[in-house]
């Protein structure tokens, strides 16, 4: 029987739909709007496009956005001093800076200057602490997002075996602890993993956030898994031109899976409604209002 496509644009336009709704509550009950500051350092053309299109959606859901594009050659020190003016804004519940940053800047140092509870890329240290100790904390958007589908297409994943592929601080690992905080028996796997062919062959649940192009083949995946694909890749269309792919080869592995997310369409649509859901998360904390349920773990 054919997988299930899990439909990730239709997925990310009701949770859009549901954040739109709890920025109206927030406006209306509290006087409140929730506000999202994107930082961009330099003009990395895949960068601006991804900032574009957050902060048009930043506004369609009815929230402040604010774009802060820098040149490529801003000293630390500016850069720092903006994102300290940007902690302190009251009308800033959210703090995005677009990775990745030029050379000449520390990343580590850049996003732990961020106040945490403004994160909303979830990559501060003290989050990732707060995820990986079960605690309440902003949680990266792309894994978040995988996450929402996986629970919205199994209800409980308990006792489920899954598999990573993958151990990024931004994609692999935080999957990993999300996928172990709803009791998962949970295997990371990455370049060095011995019989990666086998150890995927036993998972329920198979994450693929590799960045290589069609990797995984349809006779990788156990009968009926659920096969998540983070992967973005460009290859080139035989008869010329380019389309993007995931990390999984989707027509071999969608004849075996129970359910699969297509690419585009799947998992990359969920990241920036995710980052959304976090920025109305962050706000209704900061006001120290309950966070709106099914909008994160
Ligand atoms: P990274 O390059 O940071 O990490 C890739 C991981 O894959 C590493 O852990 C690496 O292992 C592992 N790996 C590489 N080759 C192999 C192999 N042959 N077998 C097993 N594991 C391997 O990538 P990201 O996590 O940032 O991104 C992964 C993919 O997801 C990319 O295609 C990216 O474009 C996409 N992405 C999509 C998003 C979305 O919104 N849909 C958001 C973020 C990323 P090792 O650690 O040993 O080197």
């Amino acid at each position: 029987m054919a997988a299930t496509v899990i439909d990730g644009k239709a997925f990310a336009a009701r949770v859009r739909g549901q954040v739109a709704t709890h920025v109206a509550a927030l406006k209306a009950d509290h006087g409140i709007t929730p506000g999202l500051a994107v930082v961009l350092v330099g003009e990395d053309p895949a960068s601006q496009v991804y900032v574009k299109s957050k902060g048009k959606m930043t506004l369609e859901v009815g929230m402040k956005s604010v774009e802060h594009k820098l040149d490529a050659g801003t000293a630390e020190a500016d850069l720092l001093a903006l994102i300290h003016q940007l902690n302190t804004d009251p009308e800033i519940h959210g703090i995005l800076v677009q990775l990745p940053l030029p050379g000449h800047l520390d990343e580590d140092l850049v996003i732990n200057s961020i106040d945490p509870a403004k994160d909303v890329d979830g990559f501060h240290i003290s989050n990732v602490g707060l995820l990986g100790t079960g605690q309440d904390s902003m949680v990266p958007c792309t894994p978040l997002g995988c996450l929402m589908m996986l629970r919205d297409h199994h209800g409980s994943l308990s006792g489920m075996d899954a598999v990573v592929i993958g151990r990024s601080n931004i994609v692999g690992k935080p999957m990993a602890q999300l996928l172990l905080g709803d009791s998962c028996t949970v295997t990371i796997a990455h370049s060095r993993t011995k019989d990666l062919a086998d150890v995927v062959r036993r998972a329920d649940i198979v994450v693929a956030a590799v960045g290589r192009p069609q990797m995984v083949p349809g006779d990788w995946i156990k009968p009926g898994a659920t096969v998540i694909d983070v992967g973005i890749n460009r290859i080139d269309k035989p008869e010329g031109g380019t389309r993007l792919v995931g990390d999984v080869d989707y027509d071999s592995c969608a004849a075996v899976a129970g359910a699969i997310t297509p690419v585009p369409g799947g998992v990359g649509p969920m990241t920036i409604a995710c980052l959304l859901a976090n920025t109305v998360t962050a706000c209704c904390r900061a006001n120290g209002l309950p966070a709106p349920e099914g909008l994160t773990v």
